[in-house]
């Protein structure tokens, strides 16, 4: 339990992803009192990595320090030392030769699996779980400090805070109760978005694991298409066969997917586009087994708007805020960024130096100003369907940094 002190605000965090789950640490770290909520029964569902990059130095203020020297355990490959891996960048290939296209030096990049990096976080913290906010209501009585909004859930309980974070993700809860659906409808881009898992006989794993780079390998290829294969997990480091992969592919279109009717459908489309490919994709793509399931999926964002923030009593962080494409690789490392800059404004309330008005106003004008990656995002989307203008795109113009200081 944290010690209350009068200015302490009492924020409840309404989702258990990379953006809540750092801040409750966060939070927790300064003394803030806080409360922490997620929809899921436990932490499970889906699965994928994230490349940190620069945003490990912000991650290292909010993490307890158990969790900041175990953070291997949140890789894919735990047993992959990054100080001394010898591919430290981020790879880039052409789809056509295999060829290096770019490979941005980054010492100390390493991938975060997202569901062993929710487990391990969860540690230390009282997650709320099967919570699904459903609605949420402003309070008047400015004097009563833990009793300025309330959110309602699901099962029919509800919880009083003093500000709400809503962290829940890129089609966000909260920010439709903020803005309203339309205004916070996401964008669904016009391409065909295939993102599966696979696992490959011992041979061909340990051939992959050696040919790929560790934290990203990916493509664009000259016939507008783009794909990445990455590791998801080795859950026996002696078994290959048990190491599951996924890959990421994209390509323009009408996101006419949505009419194919079953995931054989999709491995055949798929395998219809691969002529032409280099390897490893072109192998891998080939290897997969004939009933790998390939769900229905659609890349979507939201361009980043401000919201009325009613009083300091409700805001949002991580793709909430801001969710873009994959292509840009920003938003985990963005996500982690809101929960600093907002534990920072709660640590000047609580010391008295901001009133929660001018810190909620000040880390919502970071969150929004932060949001223009998310037209970035897209601007990196379509240079990796554009081929003879792909060394003209921001990641390899910008880089894996952040557009905003
Ligand atoms: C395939 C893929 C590859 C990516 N690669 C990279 C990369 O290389 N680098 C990078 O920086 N970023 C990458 N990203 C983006 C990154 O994963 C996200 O930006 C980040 O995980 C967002 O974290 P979040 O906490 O904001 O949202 P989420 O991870 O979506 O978490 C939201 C949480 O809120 C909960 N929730 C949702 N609704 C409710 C509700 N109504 N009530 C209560 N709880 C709720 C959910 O259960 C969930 O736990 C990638 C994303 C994908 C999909």
């Amino acid at each position: 339990m944290i010690a209350r002190t009068s200015n302490s605000p009492h924020v409840l965090i309404i989702g258990g992803g990379l953006a809540g789950l750092s801040l409750a640490h966060g939070l927790k770290k300064n003394d803030i009192p806080f409360t922490i909520v997620d929809r899921e029964t436990s932490p499970r569902g889906r699965n994928w990595g994230v490349t940190l990059s620069w945003g490990h130095a912000q991650l290292e203020k909010l993490l307890p320090k158990d969790l900041w020297a175990n953070l291997q355990q949140c890789q894919p490959d735990s047993s992959l030392n990054v100080k001394t891996s010898e591919k430290q960048c981020i790879l880039v290939r052409d789809g056509a030769t295999g060829e290096t296209l770019n490979a941005a030096p980054f010492p100390g990049i390493r991938r975060l699996q997202i569901q062993k990096t929710k487990k391990n976080w969860a540690r230390g913290l009282d997650i709320q779980y099967g919570k699904k906010l459903v609605d949420i209501e402003t309070l008047e009585d400015e004097n009563d400090n833990d009793h300025r909004v309330l959110a309602k859930f699901e099962d029919g309980t509800s919880i009083a805070a003093s500000v709400i974070v809503g962290a829940d993700g890129g089609v966000s809860n909260v920010r439709r109760w903020l803005l309203g659906e339309e205004l916070a409808a996401q964008e669904i881009l016009p391409y065909t978005f295939m993102n599966f898992s696979f696992t490959l006989p011992a041979d061909k794993a340990l051939w992959l694991d050696h040919e790929m780079n560790p934290n990203v390998d990916v493509a664009p290829h000259p016939k507008s298409m783009y794909m990445g294969i990455f590791l998801l997990d080795k859950p026996d480091l002696e078994k290959p066969e048990t190491w599951v992969f996924y890959i990421l592919t994209t390509w323009p279109d009408d996101n006419s997917l949505e009419q194919d009717e079953t995931s054989a459908d999709r491995l055949r489309r798929l395998r219809r586009q691969m002529e032409g490919w280099a390897d490893p994709y072109k192998t891998i793509v080939k290897l997969l087994p004939d009933d790998v399931e390939i769900a229905k999926n659609q890349l979507r964002i939201w361009h980043t708007r401000p919201w009325d923030n009613h009083g300091a009593r409700v805001t949002l962080a991580g793709d909430a805020a801001h969710s873009m494409t994959f292509h840009r690789g920003q938003g985990g490392n963005l996500a982690i960024r809101d929960a600093d800059e907002f534990v920072n404004c709660m640590i000047a309330v609580r010391n008295g130096t901001k009133t929660l008005n001018e810190a909620v106003a000040e880390y919502d004008r970071g969150v929004v100003e932060r949001g223009q990656e998310v037209a970035i995002s897209k601007e990196q989307t379509k240079a990796f369907h554009d081929y003879e203008n792909f060394l003209n795109s921001p990641v390899v113009k910008m880089g894996i940094k952040p557009s905003a200081k």
